[in-house]
């Protein structure tokens, strides 16, 4: 058998060495585990240059965490780092693709990148929620399951969950509306995450059209150099190109 190698650290793996299997190699554990992953999910759909950028990516992450916000234990984020806390695992905010309140397996409320607000504040006093309410009509008068489940991008595993409830409550009592209205702070939350996220896309994608104009213009510039075109007519085009 060939000696493997970790594509990260370039330590030799043995037999019994804790790894994971990649497209196009093996990843140590040594590797992963510093920066937050216990489990790389689907690791055989990952290449070795893919898991390198997802270790560099995350080291400063983990190294600077320092939450701005906590909403009781369940989830802390750091805006300064642009990077939150889940049950001890740290994501980046561009991580975040969408979220879900579920009770008791129903969707009550959602939220996620490009998806219209709707909706008033579903839980009282926390300030506006997110999304659109999909889950029925409720008649039930105890709540046995109530978690988010947030749906994860770019990153070593696809989901994660905030668990709220997990045995028998009754929806009238006072632990009940507690934790209610703390899945509805979390919610906010991850909304903001969510809105933050799609600034610095609209950003991006501004200075991206910015610099695509910047280079046809300077092709137009060389174009009136060799004699092509007239001053009037690249300044026409300029005036084109910068009405973005
Ligand atoms: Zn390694």
């Amino acid at each position: 058998m060939d000696r493997i190698v970790c594509v990260n650290c370039g330590r030799e793996l043995g037999l019994l060495s804790l790894k994971d299997r990649l497209a196009d190699g093996f990843v140590c554990l040594q590797c992963l585990v510093p920066v937050g992953i216990t489990r790389l999910e689907n690791s055989a759909a990952f290449s070795s240059a893919e898991v390198r950028a997802l270790i560099s990516a995350r080291t400063p992450l983990i190294e600077n965490f320092s939450p701005t916000r906590k909403i009781g234990s369940h989830l802390r984020i750091d805006d300064v780092n642009k990077a939150f806390k889940v049950r001890k695992e740290v994501f980046a905010f561009s991580n975040l693709a969408s979220f879900e309140l579920l009770e008791d397996g129903e969707i009550v409320t959602s939220g996620g990148l490009g998806r219209a607000l709707v909706g008033g504040a579903l839980f009282g006093g926390v300030g506006a929620v997110v999304g659109g309410v999909t889950g029925g009509k409720r008649s039930r008068s105890v709540t046995t399951s109530m978690s988010i489940q947030l749906n994860l991008r770019n990153c070593h595993r696809a989901t994660a969950t905030i668990p709220f409830i997990k045995s028998e409550i009754k929806q009238n009592s006072s632990v009940y509306k507690s934790i209610r209205a703390a899945a509805g702070e979390c919610l906010s939350a991850l909304q903001t995450i969510i809105d933050s996220q799609e600034q610095a896309d609209h950003t991006e994608r501004s200075e991206t059209a910015f610099n695509s104009a910047a280079d046809e213009i300077l092709k137009f510039k060389q174009l009136i150099d060799a004699g092509i075109i007239s001053v009037e007519e690249f300044e026409a085009k300029k005036q084109q190109l910068l009405d973005l």
